[in-house]
């Protein structure tokens, strides 16, 4: 996990896409393609089937997925993308070094030579782990911690540069839980089948690399239940993803030496110089009891213990870049137990994805270059400016917000940032080695990079100009901190967006994820935030005890919202993006009804309506297959709901669902109009 991945955890990504607005009314193609339909279903009984019937049928998951619908289509596209760019590259005579091409070239060249890698087997690892073993005392356990967090390993915690919660325009240090090797801490504390079931292949799994390591089997199974143990204690004392969402719970601003008080026997002073962390004497202390309980186990536990566990954090985050024993033990654990994915992408594949994730920046650069249209950034400013203007009616005209809030949350509409395409501002990345090589090496220099430059940003006023995903990301987000909605390159092509598609598809498609964006400016955490990216309580109190009980009604919905015949979706867990759904279908179709006032209204293309289009242009968003076990862990680790549940529960609670297709009492989504929820 890199440190940008840790950070993310808590940002909210939609997964949606992207649309434009033209003015012209004349007939074109819906945009639809109706063979993915399932018109035999009735739409009132499962609209998702309905919109996506024909397409799952015709297309199978592949077997490498774990899930497949329109995200990763795009994704697939973007790969093949970024693989001719580096193609080309290859065949170039002369490169310098230091300069994106060499770096993308010799990266990935590096990550394809499985000969080399198999000759090396696990020599890239064996001088930290040696490390690791001469650890004698406590001093050397901080000087151990900090030199693996530089090599993207983070056991225990992890320390890292963001946002001020409280003075947004200022870069704090942030000290977070971490150290699993589960997903998450439910799978340690849980009794259920599937848990336990997986705690005994995870203890398996590490058995197996540490017999891959060179230690002998039984030493290994005992090995593994140590660090089973070990990690049970840690996930005890985390908080739950639940606990995480609350902003208030996790902003706790202690000094270097209160840190130190309530954390007697780890030395943080001494982590923080070798963290090279200079500029700062506070730091906000997101789980609190976490830490204690940190230094506590430290305290208690024996070395040899916590050396098997770093060790085991060594082994775990670099399995997938050593030989083909530890990649292949590797893939049967994270992806075949955990996911239900029974075969590996090819190479090629994974590949692009480390370069992607470890040089996102100097491939950005050239894949905006070559793939993103100038045009579709202005497209889009256009159409973000419309719902923009949509959303502010909407705030104006909600009969349960009191005057006060409306205006404030009027100005906080207004100081949205609204990012497009790619970043203004490239980050350097000259200085970082790439060897051709040594793949081990190479990912170890980026992650040290980036944690350096992360580091570097402590104490120090906020860039507004950096991103928080890459271009080539098939992906959007909304930032609190930043009040910045941003919508990278990727995203911007169908069936996201569609410059030839009618205006009922593209505010459908793109329009609902513009307003899904804009919406967790309003969602039960983003409303936390005011205008300038402050935790600040701008509602008044009985404003906020209105939206409570509205969104209450999303929250009862989805609880009974049941998948794979009896295990439902979290309806607290996933609120927020269930209230940005909710907001992004109204406030596009609010906004296209504003472009139709404007320009008129089509006729019905292709026999649908511009209800019906908008609708089925949405649902097709979110057509994807997924596996049982994916599902399974998606449900109790992702704040999303399933692409299911986002179309059927999403649809239902709004009113033009009814009309356009007939909708009546007794179909199975059926919803009373007083049981609908409509926040904003
Ligand atoms: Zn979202």
């Amino acid at each position: 996990m890199t440190i940008r991945n840790i950070i993310f955890f808590a940002a909210a990504g939609i997964l949606v896409s992207c649309s434009q607005t033209t003015n012209t009314n004349e007939m074109k193609p819906s945009g639809i393609e109706l063979s993915n339909m399932n018109t035999e279903v009735k739409p009132g009984n499962d609209f998702f089937e309905y919109a996506n019937g024909g397409w799952l049928k015709a297309n199978p998951m592949p077997e490498e997925y774990s899930r497949y619908g329109a995200f990763e289509i795009l994704a697939k596209k973007n790969q093949e993308q970024v693989k001719s760019m580096i193609d080309e590259i290859s065949e170039m005579e002369e490169v310098e070094k230091g300069s994106p091409e060499q770096q993308i070239r010799d990266y990935y060249n590096a990550g394809m030579d499985t000969s080399a890698i198999e000759e090396l087997g696990m020599a890239p690892i064996k001088p930290i782990l040696f490390g690791i073993e001469a650890m004698s005392t406590k001093e050397d356990i901080v000087k151990l911690q900090a030199k693996m967090n530089f090599i993207g390993s983070y056991p225990l915690f992890a320390v890292f540069g963001s946002q001020d919660d409280k003075n947004s325009s200022e870069v704090i240090a942030q000290m977070i839980q971490a150290g699993l090797g589960l997903p998450d801490r439910d799978y340690y504390i849980k009794d259920d089948e599937r848990i336990s079931n997986i705690r005994k292949e995870y203890v398996d799994h590490i058995t197996k690399i540490f017999v891959l390591a060179g230690i002998d089997e039984a030493t290994s199974a005992e090995k593994a239940n140590d660090v089973l143990a070990f990690e049970t204690k840690l996930a005890e004392i985390s908080m739950t993803m639940l606990e995480r969402r609350d902003p208030n719970a996790t902003y706790n601003i202690n000094s270097i030496d209160e840190l130190m008080e309530s954390t007697e026997g780890y030395d943080f002073k001494s982590y923080f110089t070798e963290l090279n962390i200079s500029n700062t004497d506070v730091i906000n202390v997101r789980q609190p009891k976490f830490m204690a309980g940190v230094a506590t186990l430290i305290n208690t536990t024996d070395l040899e213990i916590i050396k098997t566990y770093f060790t085991w954090n060594i082994l775990n985050d670099n399995a997938g870049k050593l030989n083909s024993s530890f990649v292949n033990q590797n893939f049967y654990f994270y992806s075949t137990v955990l996911s239900g994915v029974d075969k590996m992408k090819p190479r090629w594949k994974r590949m692009i994805s480390s370069t992607n994730g470890n040089l996102g920046d100097p491939i950005g650069k050239i894949y905006v270059e070559k793939f993103f249209p100038a045009e579709s950034k202005k497209r889009m400013v256009e159409l973000v400016d419309n719902l923009q203007i949509a959303l502010k009616e909407s705030i104006k005209n909600l009969d349960w917000m009191g005057d006060t809030t409306k205006l404030k949350a009027i100005e906080k509409l207004k100081a949205i940032t609204v990012k497009v395409g790619y970043p203004n501002q490239w980050i350097d990345y000259t200085s970082v080695d790439i060897d051709p090589k040594s793949y081990v090496q190479n990912t170890w220099n980026c992650s040290a990079f980036s944690y350096k430059r992360d580091l570097n940003k402590i104490g120090k006023p906020v860039d507004r100009e950096e991103w928080g995903m890459t271009p080539q990301t098939v992906n959007a987000y909304y930032s609190p901190n930043m009040n910045e909605i941003v919508f990278p390159a990727a995203i911007l092509q169908p069936p996201f967006f569609d410059a030839n598609a009618d205006d009922a598809v593209n505010y459908g498609a793109i329009g609902v994820v513009i307003g899904h964006e804009m919406t967790h400016g309003f969602d039960d955490q983003g409303r936390l935030y005011d205008k300038d990216g402050n935790l600040n309580e701008w509602w008044t109190e009985a404003d906020a005890v209105k939206f409570k009980e509205k969104t209450q009604i999303l929250v009862d919905q989805y609880n009974a919202y049941t998948v794979l015949d009896s295990m439902h979706v979290d309806g607290e867990l996933t609120l927020g993006e269930n209230i940005a759904d909710n907001g992004g279908l109204f406030i596009a179709y609010n906004a296209l009804q504003m472009s139709y006032k404007k320009n008129g209204t089509p006729e019905p293309i292709e026999e649908l309506t511009s209800d019906q289009r908008f609708l089925i242009a949405y649902a097709q968003l979110w057509r994807q297959h997924i596996r049982p076990k994916t599902l399974m862990r998606h449900l109790q680790e992702d704040v999303h709901s399933p692409g299911e549940a986002r179309v059927n529960q999403g649809v239902v609670n709004t009113p033009w669902f009814y009309t356009a297709f007939n909708v009546q009492e007794g179909d199975k989504n059926y919803v009373a109009p007083e049981n609908r929820a409509q926040i904003w």
